[in-house]
């Protein structure tokens, strides 16, 4: 990693509305990584993911604010 991210900034991130790695905007900062993101197509905002797709990683804890975006978003997998 190179430098740290900040509000504003435009990263690549997964998004679960586009079902794609699309380009967002960091809408939060946690210790110099992007936390929540905004996707720049379709305007959704969501826990950065590291534009990892749908799968979790093994031994990933699930946060709060997914928890409350699957339930809002239309994910089909839950
Ligand atoms: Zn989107």
């Amino acid at each position: 990693m190179d430098a740290e991210h900040r509000v504003g900034d435009i990263v690549d991130d997964y998004c679960t509305r586009c079902k794609s790695v699309m380009n967002h905007s960091v809408v939060s900062v946690l210790d110099g990584e992007p936390a929540r993101t905004e996707c720049r197509t379709c305007y959704s905002s969501h826990k950065y993911r590291h534009a990892r797709g749908g799968k979790e990683q093994p031994g990933s804890k699930r946060d709060l604010f997914d928890e409350i975006l699957d339930k809002m978003g239309p994910l089909g997998h839950r």
